[in-house]
């Protein structure tokens, strides 16, 4: 297509989303793009938490982007601090540093129906004009902070593991630490060995696989890996081959699934051998149901004698500790938050107003709700990288983001060419969508009846319920019919799905 104009783009956040987006532009021809991120660096999630322990359970020659290949990860689980700094080598490689403006929050997007034009403000005032918008936010970022009485009031230290301050000490103070996600686990193991005592206290026991996390990269590979980018490209195809086993055992019902399960029995019984601590750390719901834990040393720490397991509800916070339902109050000098984040706060708490005014706090008040995890309907030239439904339970998210990246390219490409000038998913396309997502949801793991983060006030699952070759077909090219188009090659404000109707 001949390109007749150069639109205009706001990518939002550059996290593992904003990056892919930005090197999906980059490699089409497009330039004008600005990046606005509230942190001050790149990185997103892994630059927001930076708590002891911090270590990615995705093995990293998958956790990376297919076009930025590392082959000197030194573990096969990298820890936060390395894959941060791979993403910070990553945008240095692209030569995109200029273009990221960082500690720029959004605080609203507003969409002009006469111009078609969104006017992005930053909460310092700036005022930036696009074309397009693409919202880039991630899904892990705003974090949770339970609503325990007397948490206000609690005279020693307290903090939420996705803010971390660096400072703070916990060696040889008495800590307690709530909850038990991924993150939970991982600082527990991380503190213990250091701290006073560690209390840990377990709401909903969670299933763990274990996994031998501190192994290193195995030596030569890094080696032989440098020396091939043709081995490389092949090592990134076969371990996201190799991942379909994940989307396999949580999609639908069957051997694989109960072999994995079974995996997680065998972890919890091969290493905790006490019968009543075993009793509080087996869970009431199938594992796999709840984003899978993983860790090698969580168990091996509980069996240390500074560390100490709760299971009784916590029925406030004093200034002096947690008292639990038995009324035991459990004196601690620091209190880690570890209780995980606003899943489904997508873009907030920035205003975004679409076609007529229309609010995304408005067009969402029954929860997040998109198309194909990039498209929402009233909000035309918009479009979400990792939005609802992104596959957090089961496919790589690099994948994801890039092969969404590429799909909002296409119609970038359809408005450079001057032949569309507005792209909006249609409401029906998107009910449709979201049809076949109920029904693929049925089967799933995630639907067996345990309250996790993946769940949205309405009780819905909010992930990607399909494979990877799905995703592909519905991410590779765009289905027009399910769009209305305005621009001069859709006639002057031709609805390309009515004229099809
Ligand atoms: P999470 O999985 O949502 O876990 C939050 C924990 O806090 C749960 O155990 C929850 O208990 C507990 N909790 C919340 N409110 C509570 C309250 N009022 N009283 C007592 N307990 C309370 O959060 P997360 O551990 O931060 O993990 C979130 C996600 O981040 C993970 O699932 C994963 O996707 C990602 N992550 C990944 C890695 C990695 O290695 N790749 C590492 C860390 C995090 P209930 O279960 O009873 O609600």
């Amino acid at each position: 297509m001949t390109r007749v104009r150069e639109p205009r783009i706001v990518v939002i956040g550059a996290g593992v989303a904003g990056i892919a987006t930005a090197h999906a532009l980059q490699q089409a021809g497009f330039h004008d793009f600005t990046i606005l991120e509230k942190g001050s660096d790149v990185g997103g999630v892994w630059y927001w938490n930076h708590y002891p322990g911090l270590t990615c359970d995705v093995p990293s020659q998958i956790y990376q982007f297919s076009f930025a290949p590392k082959a000197d990860w030194s573990r096969i689980w990298a820890t936060g601090p390395e894959i941060q700094r791979y993403h910070r080598d990553v945008v240095e490689e692209l030569g995109i540093v200029e273009q990221i403006r960082f500690d720029t929050e959004v605080a609203s997007a507003v969409f002009d129906d006469d111009t078609a034009e969104w006017t992005v403000a930053t909460a310092a005032g700036e005022v930036l004009v696009a074309d397009f918008v693409i919202c880039a936010t991630g899904i892990l970022h705003n974090p949770a902070v339970p609503d325990i009485p007397g948490l206000g009031d609690f005279t020693g230290d307290v903090v939420h593991t996705a803010r971390w301050d660096d400072d703070l000490v916990t060696d040889g103070r008495r800590v307690a630490v709530i909850g038990t996600g991924s993150t939970g686990v991982q600082v527990v193991s991380a503190l213990h060995e250091g701290a006073a005592s560690v209390t840990h206290f377990v709401r909903s026991a969670q299933w763990i696989l274990w996994a031998p996390m501190w192994l290193p990269q195995i030596p030569g590979v890094s080696v032989l890996l440098g020396a091939s980018r043709t081995l490389q490209d092949a090592v990134y195809q076969l371990s996201l081959e190799a991942s379909g086993i994940l989307a396999d055992v949580v999609l639908r019902q069957s051997w694989r699934r109960r072999a994995v399960q079974a995996y997680a029995r065998i972890s919890l019984r091969g290493q905790v051998f006490d019968a009543d601590e075993r009793a509080k750390l087996t869970p009431d719901y199938q594992p796999l149901c709840k984003r899978q834990v993983i860790s090698g040393s969580y168990y091996r720490a509980l069996r240390s004698p500074r560390t100490e397991l709760v299971t009784d509800p916590i029925t406030e916070i004093t200034p002096t500790g947690i008292r639990t339902a038995d009324g035991t109050l459990h004196e601690v000098d620091v209190i880690v938050l570890a209780t995980g984040f606003r899943a489904h706060d997508y873009m907030r708490p920035m205003r975004i107003e679409g076609r007529g005014g229309v609010t995304l706090d408005d067009a969402w008040a029954d929860g997040p709700r998109a198309y194909r995890m990039t498209a929402i309907p009233g909000f035309p030239n918009l479009f979400t990288v990792l939005g609802p439904n992104s596959p957090t339970g089961s496919i790589s998210l690099q994948y994801s983001a890039e092969l969404t990246a590429g799909y909002i390219v296409k119609w970038l490409e359809r408005f450079a060419a001057g032949d569309v000038d507005t792209v909006e998913v249609t409401e029906e396309a998107t009910a449709e969508f979201n049809r076949r997502v109920a029904e693929a949801l049925e089967p799933t793991v995630w639907n067996t009846g345990c309250n996790s983060w993946y769940l949205t006030d309405a009780g819905t699952v909010d992930l990607w319920p399909f494979d990877r070759a799905t995703m592909r077909r519905m991410l590779t090219t765009p289905e027009v019919g399910d769009f209305s188009l305005t621009g001069p090659g859709c006639g002057a404000t031709v609805d390309v799905a009515q004229s099809r109707s």
